[in-house]
């Protein structure tokens, strides 16, 4: 078998993770720290789930409990977010498989998430996925970004965040289709991985020819073996 030259990006938010129930546990602890206006909480579910907007509570609780004086609040909130969270099985059906899968077939890969930098980070932290190469995008069109590493040899210049190194194509899996737009042509691939029972009008959208669309990861993981055998 050739040596596989991929690079692969996974997703964080709904495609390794439920984030919906970080959310939840975030809210249940900050509440006992901070009283959040309802208002506030109910935004959230219209602008995180419905638009797919990043989630900007989390720095706002802790703007609020640093205008206060009570960095002290945040850092243990932080520190109990993380606990709290592991104890709790989030992760979405394939995810550990994937990256098992991923690091016994040493493929270079790393993690491209989009959202509020302090949140995003938090949840990695809870995942215990920090150590995993990653960047946190203030847009969706994660396509766009990958694009513009390709060099005028057709090759991908890997990012040093994710790693560096080079690559003669990407593979990617995502839940939301706007984070395929612009994305390169083949030989790179996509794996749009959304569940049609859950559907988000956040995730739904147009995909470029070369993106398949998958419900869950175990299915993605059967394909990636089919490829690598062919
Ligand atoms: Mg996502």
């Amino acid at each position: 078998m050739a040596k596989d030259t991929s690079f692969y990006i996974v997703d964080f938010d709904r495609t390794l993770a439920d984030s919906d129930k970080l959310i939840e546990i975030f809210i249940e602890i900050a509440d006992k720290y901070f009283h959040i206006p309802k208002e506030r909480i109910e935004k959230v579910d219209s602008e995180v789930k419905q638009r797919g907007d990043t989630f900007l509570l989390a720095t706002y609780v802790r703007d609020h409990l640093s205008s206060e004086n009570r960095i002290d609040d945040w850092e243990a909130m932080e520190k109990l977010f993380i606990h709290e969270s592991r104890s709790l099985n989030y992760l979405l059906p394939g995810a550990n498989e994937l990256l098992e899968w991923l690091d016994t077939n040493d493929k270079s890969y790393g993690i491209l998430t989009y959202g509020d930098v302090l949140w995003q980070k938090l949840k990695l932290s809870a995942a215990g996925f920090k150590h995993i190469p990653h960047i946190i995008m203030d847009k969706k069109e994660k396509g766009k970004l990958i694009s513009t590493w390709l060099d005028t040899d057709g090759v991908f210049q890997i990012p040093s965040e994710l790693g560096g190194g080079s690559a003669d194509s990407i593979v990617m899996f995502d839940d939301k289709a706007v984070s395929f737009s612009h994305f390169p042509p083949s030989p790179s691939r996509g794996f749009w991985v959304l569940d049609a029972g859950h559907e988000l009008l956040s995730q739904q959208g147009d995909t470029p020819d070369n993106v398949e669309r998958l419900s869950n990861l175990h299915d993605a993981l059967r394909r990636l073996g089919d490829i690598d055998k062919a």
